[in-house]
């Protein structure tokens, strides 16, 4: 057969349009997309053959132009395109708040609320029992209060927005007094002498590395007047001086400093604080409401530091809070109006998803023993070793039935919270050891990220571990049909 006939060979785009299959795809997803996919198709096929050499023409499949096979290959073609770069994978690496594979899941009742909040119209910004306009500020600022003693609160796009604000508004223009022990970089980009600078504060260290006095901040303090009397001789190389805006306390969210050490308490700074008229700023970070120090973590909870005095507190909503990716600022009421009226807050505003999802996890808090079983990242902080056991042989149940060659073994690790929250909390966990025939860990851990679902796992001493913690009861079956 000659090049010329396998070209006249390849059908037109109207037959292959013309096939059952394609007319309902069209239906579904219209006409363009498919009519593009067939043409493509098409196209690769006859620079297929127009590739061909003389001696390989013959060996060239007549079958994979039939009208037919072009039109599989063009349905094949469509779900690759629609294919989702962001999809879902399974976590068994036992950190909890894994950064990479996005920090806090969420429940499906906080879902729920999500699709019905904004499928259709909502009460976003529009006050339904008065008929008229309402403000997005109140939508969670009530629970918010209750549940934190707060005097009121408001909701922007991160915790990294909400530094960012915060400083912006008590700080612009003056110094903001932070401890050398608390200069942290969370990841990314965001270093907090670098934010500060971009807030347009300006950052004053105090203390060393290791240890941080009350005096260290008292000493630094100048209040306009101070400034105005200032002398050269005073100036440190010169160095311009401000008026002192707020004092700052940043939690140490994914390092600690042991040995010869000392830190200030929030309680200090706020009595400090008092005395000077001068805001404190507590950047906690995590967002934990809850005393669970029955689970090893000894943190400070939200309302726990606005009651030693902290007059501006910040947090994630996707930390430990639980919720969905949020930053959210509690304190003084004269402070947060500020907040909210800041031009920079409708740039860092969040939109009615982050709200419906974020009330719907607050709910949860009403009640703390509510709160434990419902919100997810809670829910896996407080496993039981007998919940964890359970999973693991259900896990290596449903594993030997998918996969004959695999040996399992349920083996003790420490899983983690992570994400910046808890840098030092180990939490004892269980994980199944898989040998999966002669393959190595290597080789069976990107099996298992190959999945349709993919998963992603811990590698330990070159041995392969699915930590049970991080894995819901649901996600069983799906990893031995990965290891299949
Ligand atoms: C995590 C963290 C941040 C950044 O919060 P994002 O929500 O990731 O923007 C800022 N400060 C502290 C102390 C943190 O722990």
């Amino acid at each position: 057969m000659q090049k010329q006939e396998l070209l006249r060979g390849l059908p037109k785009v109207d037959e292959v349009m013309r096939q059952e299959s394609l007319v309902m795809l069209a239906e579904e997803k219209g006409e363009l997309l498919v009519t593009e996919a067939v043409r493509d198709v098409i196209a690769a096929k006859r620079n297929e053959i127009l590739d061909l050499l003389e001696e390989t023409v013959e060996l060239f499949d007549t079958d994979s132009i039939s009208i037919g096979n072009i039109a599989s290959a063009a349905e094949e073609l469509l779900v690759q395109k629609e294919k989702k770069k962001l999809f879902p994978v399974i976590n068994a690496t036992g950190t909890i708040l894994h950064t990479n594979i996005g920090r806090a899941p969420l429940g499906q009742d906080v879902m729920d609320n999500v699709v019905k909040a904004s499928t259709g119209y909502s009460s976003l910004e529009y006050n339904v029992s008065a008929g008229k306009r309402g403000s997005r500020h109140d939508l969670v600022g009530e629970l918010i209060k209750e549940l934190t003693g707060a005097e009121d609160a408001m909701v922007v796009n991160n915790n990294a927005a909400a530094t960012m604000l915060v400083l912006a508004t008590l700080g612009k223009g003056k110094e903001v007094v932070v401890s050398r022990g608390e200069l942290v970089e969370i990841g990314g980009s965001f270093r907090i002498p670098d934010i500060m600078k971009q807030s347009g504060a300006y950052l004053t260290e105090v203390g060393t590395s290791n240890k941080t006095k009350i005096s260290d901040y008292e000493n630094v303090i100048l209040t306009k007047d101070d400034v105005a009397k200032l002398e050269w001789d005073d100036l440190d190389r010169g160095m311009e001086r401000f008026e002192t805006g707020a004092l700052m306390k940043v939690h140490k969210s994914n390092y600690d400093i042991i040995g010869f050490t000392e830190e200030t308490t929030i309680e200090e700074l706020a009595e400090l604080g008092e005395k000077k008229g001068i805001p404190v700023i507590f950047d906690m970070g995590n967002g934990l409401m809850l005393d669970m120090s029955e689970y090893g973590l000894n943190e400070p909870t939200i309302p726990a530091s606005l009651k030693a005095g902290a007059d501006v507190v910040l947090f994630s909503g996707d930390k430990l809070l639980g919720g969905p990716q949020a930053g959210i600022i509690v304190g003084k009421r004269e402070y947060i109006k500020a907040m909210k009226k800041h031009p920079l807050a409708r740039a860092l505003r969040v939109d009615k998803m982050t709200f419906a999802a974020l009330e719907a996890t607050l709910l949860k808090y009403r009640d703390p023993k509510l709160a434990l079983r419902d919100i997810p990242v809670l829910r896996m902080i407080a496993s039981s070793e007998e919940v964890l056991r359970e999973r693991a042989e259900r896990l290596i149940e449903a594993i030997k039935k998918a996969n004959k060659d695999a040996v399992c073994e349920i083996v003790e690790v420490e899983d983690q919270i992570g994400g910046g929250s808890a840098p030092l909390v180990r939490l004892p966990g269980l994980a199944v050891y898989v040998q999966d025939g002669n393959k190595s860990a290597d080789r069976t851990e990107r099996k298992l990220r190959k999945a349709e679902i993919p998963v992603i796992a811990r590698i330990n001493d070159d041995r392969l571990l699915l930590c049970v913690r991080t894995i819901t009861d649901d996600e069983i079956d799906l990893i031995a049909e990965a290891l299949r």
